[in-house]
């Protein structure tokens, strides 16, 4: 009797095990569209990469990732508001503009707002979630960390709470086959996340928010003056960067214009 209960056990952990192994190998998403959710003129690097480059501006992209799975559609950060398409916006940290709207640009694939199931942002700055309104009917993807931080009684809300949305403590397989993880990567707000996504001929990229805000801080693992650990901060680079190692993925960082200029922009995509 023990025996053969332990190979029912055994047989059904197999099972388990070879869905997992499955599922790992070949789900992907279709596409990955990359959208330009507007430009920064800052002026002093150093609010980034503290003690270095001070007084020296720096430009920085800001994207919006799209995600096709299936007749699914999955929305990574929202971008400055659309309402910066009509003229910039200077605050004491630089310069905003937008060349063109989130919806134009999903216009121009075919996707209205309603059509997307999911937005997922990586936190509650104003860069990233300024149309996540526009999006009344998606389910938004958030960690609770985050969404305790922001809507706390003594701050301005970043949006409106009373939406569809899932308060995540951890990592998301948003679509239960591993092809779009959303992988907790706190330190630069108390509920930041990355987005690892698997696509079958471009293989598996890491989004990664603004864990790190460009490449040379990346390279250097700086913390931002503005992040609210230094220790999670450090945790989240290791996090990354073993999962880089162990999936062979690369990093898309999401305000590093020259690394957003070199990639395909919508209405190309990557698949
Ligand atoms: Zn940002």
């Amino acid at each position: 009797m023990r025996a053969y209960r332990l190979a029912v056990r055994l047989s059904a952990a197999l099972a388990a095990l070879a869905i997992v192994a499955s599922g790992a190998a070949a789900r992907t998403v279709d596409r990955l569209y990359v959208m330009d959710c507007g430009h920064n003129a800052a002026s002093d690097q150093s609010r980034w990469s503290p003690g270095v480059n001070v007084g020296k501006p720096i430009e920085l992209s800001d994207n919006c990732y799209l995600i096709r799975h299936g007749n699914e559609w999955l929305l990574w950060d929202t971008g400055y508001p659309d309402s910066v398409a009509a003229g910039p916006v200077t605050t004491p940290v630089g310069t905003a503009t937008r060349a063109k709207t989130l919806v134009a640009q999903l216009a121009e694939v075919g996707v209205k707002p309603s059509d997307i199931r999911f937005v997922a942002v990586s936190h509650t700055h104003g860069d990233h979630v300024g149309n996540v309104d526009l999006f009344e009917q998606s389910t938004l993807l958030i960690q609770k960390a985050e969404f305790d931080w922001a809507f706390a009684p003594d701050k301005r809300p970043p949006f409106k709470a009373d939406r569809p949305l899932r308060k995540l403590e951890g990592d998301l397989d948003v679509f239960g086959d591993g092809s779009v993880v959303v992988i907790a990567t706190p330190g630069h707000t108390p509920g930041h996340q990355s987005l690892l996504v698997h696509l079958a001929k471009t293989g598996w990229v890491v989004l990664s928010g603004d864990a790190a805000h460009f490449k040379d801080n990346w390279d250097h693992r700086r913390v931002a003056s503005m992040n609210t650990s230094a220790e999670q901060t450090q945790a989240s680079y290791k996090r990354i960067a073993d999962l880089l190692a162990e999936k062979k993925a690369q990093l898309w960082i999401n305000h590093d214009k020259p690394q957003s200029l070199s990639q395909k922009r919508s209405p190309q995509f990557y698949d």
